[in-house]
C-alpha cells in the first residue's frame, strides 16, 4: 500500500481530521497523482453529515474535483507521464461495456460508475477515499489533461460544478440565437452563466433577490430578473430556450416552467426528489422537464479544452488544508462566492 495523509472523518465524526490514509500500489493503468487544489463541492457536505448520521462506518475522505502532478505511472500508462498537469472529477471507473458508458456516459453506467469518494474500488472491492489528501491513484482513463494555461486552483471546480452544467449546455445546443436561463447564482450557476456566453448564447439569470444583479452582469449575464417580481416575470414569459435550474432546495418549477420558450426546456440539476407538477405547465408551449448530473469523459475533456480556449474557469476562495472545517461552515451557511478550493499542497504527499 501507498501511504498518504488526508482530511477525513471516521464512524459518527462530525469534523474532518488529518490522518494517515493508505491509496492502492499501482495497477498497470494507474497514475499516482500529488494533489495539489481540491474543490469543495455541496455533495462533500452532505456526504459528511450522512455519514456522521450512521451512514458511516467506513472512513469518509471527501473532495471530488482536484487537480494536480502525475507521480508515478504504471506500465501500461500510454496517455500520462510522470511530470504531467492533471485533473479528476467526480468518478473514477466504470464497467465500460454498457448502453451509457459506450455512449460516452459513463456517469450513468448502469453498473453504477465508481465514485471518486465513498464508492467501491471495481476491483478489490476497498471504499474510495477522496482527494482532500496528498496522493490519489487513479485509472488513467479517468484522468484529464489539465489546461496549463489557467489557474490550477480555480480549474479543480471545473472537474464537477463545471461538467454538471456543461453536460445540460450541450445536450440541449446552447449557443448563437438562443436565450439560455440560469436559476441560482452558486457553484454551478455562475459557470453555467460564463459558459453559455462563451458558447455565444444570450443569458438570463433568475435570482431572488436584486442584489446579485451586479455580480449576475459582471458573470456575463445580457438580463437579470428578479423572481419575487411579478413583472419581471411576466417580462420574459416565454422566453427563454433552455433553463438551466441550479436551486437545490424545493421551489416551484411551474414558475420556472412558465418562463420556457416554445419547445424549450427546463433542466433541473439540485436532486428535488420526488415533485408535484401542473401538467399544463408542460402542454402550453409544448415544454420538457429534464434533468442531468455529471458528466462522462468525453464531454468533461471537452469542458477543459474549451474552458482554456476561452479563458474561462471557476471564482474561488482558497484556503490551506488545515482550514477544511471553516470551508466546510460557510459552505453550510451558503457563504462563498462562489467556490472553495482546498491548496492540499500544503500536505506532505507521503503519510510518516
Ligand atoms: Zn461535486
Ligand atoms: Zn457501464
Amino acid at each position: 500500500m501507498r501511504s498518504t495523509t488526508g482530511y477525513g472523518a471516521l464512524g459518527s465524526e462530525e469534523e474532518l481530521t488529518l490522518r494517515t490514509i493508505e491509496r492502492r500500489e499501482l495497477r498497470p493503468d494507474d497514475l499516482a497523482v500529488r494533489v495539489t487544489y481540491c474543490g469543495v463541492c455541496y455533495t462533500d457536505l452532505s456526504a459528511l453529515r450522512a455519514h456522521s448520521h450512521g451512514a458511516g462506518g467506513d472512513l469518509l475522505v471527501p473532495g471530488h474535483e482536484f487537480v494536480g502532478e502525475v507521480v508515478a505511472a504504471g506500465p501500461e500508462v500510454t496517455r500520462f507521464q510522470v511530470g504531467d498537469q492533471v485533473a479528476v472529477g467526480n468518478i473514477v471507473d466504470s464497467c465500460g461495456v454498457c448502453a451509457m458508458c459506450r455512449a460516452g456516459q459513463e456517469n450513468f453506467c448502469v453498473q453504477f460508475p465508481t465514485l471518486t469518494y465513498g464508492g467501491r474500488d471495481r476491483h478489490d472491492g476497498t471504499p474510495t477515499l477522496g482527494g482532500f489528501s496528498g496522493e490519489y491513484v487513479v485509472r488513467e482513463s479517468f484522468a484529464y489533461h489539465r489546461p496549463e494555461n489557467l489557474d490550477p486552483a480555480a480549474v479543480a471546480p471545473l472537474l464537477c460544478a463545471g461538467v454538471t452544467v456543461w453536460e445540460p449546455l450541450r445536450r440541449w445546443g446552447a449557443g448563437p440565437g438562443m436565450t439560455v436561463g440560469v436559476a441560482g447564482l452558486g457553484g454551478l450557476g455562475h459557470l453555467a452563466v460564463r459558459l453559455a456566453k462563451a458558447l455565444g448564447a444570450r443569458v438570463v439569470v433568475l435570482t431572488r433577490t436584486s442584489g446579485k444583479s451586479a455580480d449576475a452582469r459582471s458573470l456575463g449575464a445580457d438580463d437579470v430578473v428578479v423572481t419575487t417580481d411579478e413583472q419581471d416575470l411576466a417580462r420574459v414569459a416565454s422566453s427563454i430556450d433552455l433553463l438551466i435550474d441550479t436551486i437545490s432546495a424545493p421551489h416551484d418549477l411551474g414558475q420556472l416552467l412558465r418562463l420556457v420558450a416554445l419547445d424549450g426546456t427546463l433542466c433541473s440539476l439540485g436532486h428535488l426528489g420526488p415533485i408535484s407538477l401542473e401538467t399544463m405547465d408542460l402542454l402550453v408551449g409544448r415544454k420538457s422537464l429534464a434533468s442531468a448530473g455529471s458528466g462522462g469523459r468525453p464531454r468533461t475533456q471537452e469542458l477543459l479544452d474549451f474552458c482554456s480556449e476561452h479563458g474561462i474557469t471557476a471564482d474561488v476562495e482558497v484556503l490551506p488544508s488545515a482550514e477544511v472545517a471553516t470551508a466546510m461552515r460557510r459552505l453550510a451557511a451558503n457563504d462563498v462566492r462562489y467556490r472553495f478550493v482546498l491548496d492540499l499542497s500544503d500536505l506532505p504527499a507521503n503519510g510518516s
